[in-house]
C-alpha cells in the first residue's frame, strides 16, 4: 500500500512529498523531493509550519 504524502516546510512555504519518513516527519536537514518537482530540504519548528502552502503542491 502506498504511503500518503506528507507535508514539511522548507524556504518559506509547506510543500508536500511522497518520500518515507520518520513517523514524526522529515528532520531538518532531510532533502526532500515535493510534489511540485522541487528538491527541497526540510526545516523544522513551530513557526515554519505557519507558512503559507505551496500553490503548486
Ligand atoms: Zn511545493
Amino acid at each position: 500500500m502506498p504511503y500518503p504524502f506528507r507535508w514539511f516546510p522548507a524556504r518559506g512555504e509547506r510543500h508536500a512529498g511522497r518520500d518515507s519518513a520518520p513517523r514524526l516527519g522529515f528532520r531538518a536537514g532531510t532533502c526532500v523531493e515535493a510534489l511540485c518537482g522541487a528538491a527541497l530540504v526540510a526545516e523544522e519548528g513551530a513557526a515554519a509550519w505557519l507558512w503559507p502552502t505551496c500553490a503548486t503542491c
